[in-house]
């Protein structure tokens, strides 16, 4: 049964494609060039039309051939940008390129590379490919923030994700610890030919997180950040859990003493997150440097907590989504380690 399970799980993550994603002509239609794509982020930013920050006046801007972002304000000349807010801002790079990357992101399963990206959009340089996945991916966390274990208990693990060595073979020196939460979730399944309705599990949403080390105090930051206080929490009993119960949460250590089988069982969602964890960094990315580590646990979180939803967005790939909340970029993209250099 556990094997079913996690093959229909496998398939949820790495062979469905986002069913909600427009296809690749209709895409090609609504953008064929950059001033369709500024005319696009222009009605969600000033959905009733130009209004300018500055002085409230409501009449049409005047636009500039030159400076095709920028609209400036008729009656007191306060020059906005269409971008101000989104990924793009200060990007020296097409727009067009920005919603191709975003499209081709937001639709390939399991996702691309940046030298895959760099190809496909025939980018010039390799460091600007990776810079505008590395936006993307900041964009992508933004939108997963909020705590879990409100409603349903957890799975909580630590492993390690092997970076190569400088001889190209996974070496312990350079794995780093990540901590996993999971979802555990219930459905009712019907049998077609019996019409028997049975439960079964399934992993909701994840949260995993890069750690310096593999100690109590690590898990205790992690966990006060991410998981709702008083949480139903299942993991091995490892010294790095210690403390849980005694920070409010329901806690059930369960000890595994290297038995694998035992922790298939006990942890299976853990397991299975772990699994297509490692094959999808494998075979996308074929090694990960550890600085970059979190960017790519950030994207794998992303998706797999929307594989239910599908619609991974585009519009939040963008940030189109903060345009009218009031949130600056700097505001949310400070706190996060990422390249927000103009060079791009
Ligand atoms: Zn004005």
């Amino acid at each position: 049964m556990m094997t079913n399970e996690i093959q229909d799980q496998n398939l949820g993550l790495i062979d469905s494609p986002l069913e909600s994603h427009i296809n690749l002509l209709d895409f090609q239609k609504m953008f064929p060039d950059e001033a369709a794509c500024l005319g696009y982020l222009e009605r969600i930013r000033w959905p009733n039309g130009f209004v300018c920050e500055q002085c409230s006046n409501l009449s049409e801007p005047f636009r500039s051939t030159i400076r095709p972002r920028v609209l400036k304000c008729r009656s007191c000349h306060y020059e906005a940008s269409i971008t101000a807010g989104t990924v793009m801002h200060r990007s020296k790079t097409s727009i067009l390129v920005w919603f191709w990357a975003a499209y081709l992101v937001s639709t390939h399963t399991p996702g691309i590379s940046a030298k895959e990206l760099q190809k496909q959009l025939g980018i010039s340089r390799y460091e600007t490919a990776f810079q505008i996945l590395h936006k993307l991916r900041g964009a992508m966390v933004r939108s997963s923030h909020d705590k879990i274990g409100t409603e349903w208990p957890l799975e909580l693990d630590v492993i390690f994700i092997g970076g190569r060595t400088r001889s190209g073979i996974q070496g312990k020196t350079n794995q780093v610890p990540v901590i996993i939460a999971v979802e555990i979730r219930r459905r009712e399944v019907r049998d077609p030919k019996t019409n028997k309705v049975t439960k079964r599990a399934l992993a909701g949403r994840i949260r995993l997180q890069k750690l310096p080390n593999k100690t109590a105090l690590s898990v205790d930051q992690f966990v006060q950040n991410c998981i709702t206080p008083g949480a139903a929490i299942m993991s091995d009993d490892g010294t790095e859990f210690t403390n849980l119960i005694k920070r409010g949460y329901d806690h059930q250590p369960v000890p595994m003493r290297g038995d694998k089988a035992k922790m298939d069982r006990t942890l299976p969602m853990v397991s299975l997150v772990t699994a297509n964890l490692k094959t999808w960094i494998d075979g996308t990315f074929h090694g990960v440097r550890k600085k970059h580590l979190q960017a790519y646990l950030d994207e794998f979180m992303f998706r797999f907590n929307r594989r239910f939803y599908r619609s991974v967005s585009f519009h939040s790939l963008l940030d189109l989504g903060t345009l009218n909340t009031g949130v600056t970029y700097r505001e949310v993209y400070d706190k996060l380690d990422y390249a927000t250099k103009d060079e791009i």
